[in-house]
């Protein structure tokens, strides 16, 4: 058996068309354009690279991007004081922080100072307090754009057995969350779990958050399972830098019933999942209809 291949960039493409398409309604039909505001401390490479991108698509879908470049050494009171004004200001809809901070920031006093209706991260105290009782709330990005390739892919995930390896607050717990709310029997592993590769063959859907280049064998996989993996993970073959994700694809490819690639799977879904967290704050902001299936 070869499995199908879920093409995350195409899909990606499709969800940023349906934000695009909204946005366009929103402005025609109530004057309304919805904003999003990145706030970046520092100036690590990759994360400059992913507020540029962040900030590119936003523009393409229609959305206000109001970008917020902060000197390394930025206090946490000017922080602060800066997402207070984001927090009172009406055409900001969305507000991320890029993560990591730098060491003398806390990230979680930051995050949480964060209106909670602007939080498009999802990571707020306050939005996995609502994701863990099952009520509305943002939903971070990354396992939200899983949950929309799974069900695009299955229909229904009701009654099916779901393993998440990995238990971190920005995707494992939240993706575990979601795949309760639709009904799967769900198993978290994480590095003290026994027999790892007994777990993973029972999930019909497996999810690997780890970041632990190619850890998980196609024998691990239980054949016709779906594999979503999330890893991105940077490592030097035949004199080259690749990126590889927490699956081997090669031998998982054979086993799996649809798997999702790294690069061009889980990736290009989480800054597609932004934009459409944004458009949905927008939404719920000005007590307007949420665009159907952008939200969990
Ligand atoms: P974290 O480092 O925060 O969490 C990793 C998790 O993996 C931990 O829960 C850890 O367990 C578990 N783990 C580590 N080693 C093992 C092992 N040998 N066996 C089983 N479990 C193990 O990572 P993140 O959740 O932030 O990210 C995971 C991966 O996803 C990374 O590669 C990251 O780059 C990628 N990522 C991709 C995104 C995308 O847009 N596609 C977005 C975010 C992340 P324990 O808790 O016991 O230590």
């Amino acid at each position: 058996m070869t499995a199908k291949i879920i093409d995350g960039k195409a899909f990606a493409a499709r969800v940023r068309g349906q934000v695009a398409e909204h946005v366009a309604r929103l402005k025609a039909g109530h004057g309304i354009t919805p904003g999003l505001a990145v706030v970046l401390v520092g100036e690590d490479p990759a994360s400059q690279v992913y507020v540029r991108s962040k900030g590119k698509q936003t523009v393409e879908a229609g959305m206000n991007s109001y970008e917020h470049k902060l000197d390394a050494d930025t206090s946490e009171a000017e922080l602060l004081a800066l997402i207070g004004r984001l927090n009172a200001d009406p055409a900001v809809h969305g507000i991320l922080v890029q993560l990591p901070l730098p060491k003398h920031l806390d990230s979680d006093l930051v995050i949480n100072a964060i209106d909670p209706a602007k939080d498009v991260d999802g990571f707020h105290i306050s939005n996995v307090g609502l994701l863990g009782t099952g009520q509305k709330s943002m939903v971070p990005c990354t396992p939200l754009g899983c949950l929309m390739m799974l069900r695009d892919h299955h229909g229904s995930l009701a009654g099916m057995d779901a393993v998440v390896v990995g238990r971190s607050n920005i995707v494992g717990k939240p993706m575990a969350q979601l795949l309760l709310g639709d009904s799967c029997t769900v198993t978290i592993a994480h590095s003290r779990t026994k027999d790892l590769g007994e777990v993973c063959r029972r999930a019909d859907i497996l999810v690997a958050a780890v970041g632990r280049p190619e850890m998980i064998p196609g024998d691990w996989v239980k054949p016709g399972a779906t594999v979503i993996d999330v890893g991105i993970n940077r490592i030097e073959r035949d004199g080259k830098t690749v990126l590889v994700g927490d699956v081997d694809f090669d031998s998982a490819v054979k086993a799996a019933g649809a798997i999702t690639p790294v690069p061009g799977g889980v990736g290009p879904m989480t800054i597609a999942c932004l934009l459409a967290n944004t458009l949905t704050a927008c939404c719920r902001a000005n007590g307007l209809m949420e665009p159907e299936g952008l939200t969990a």
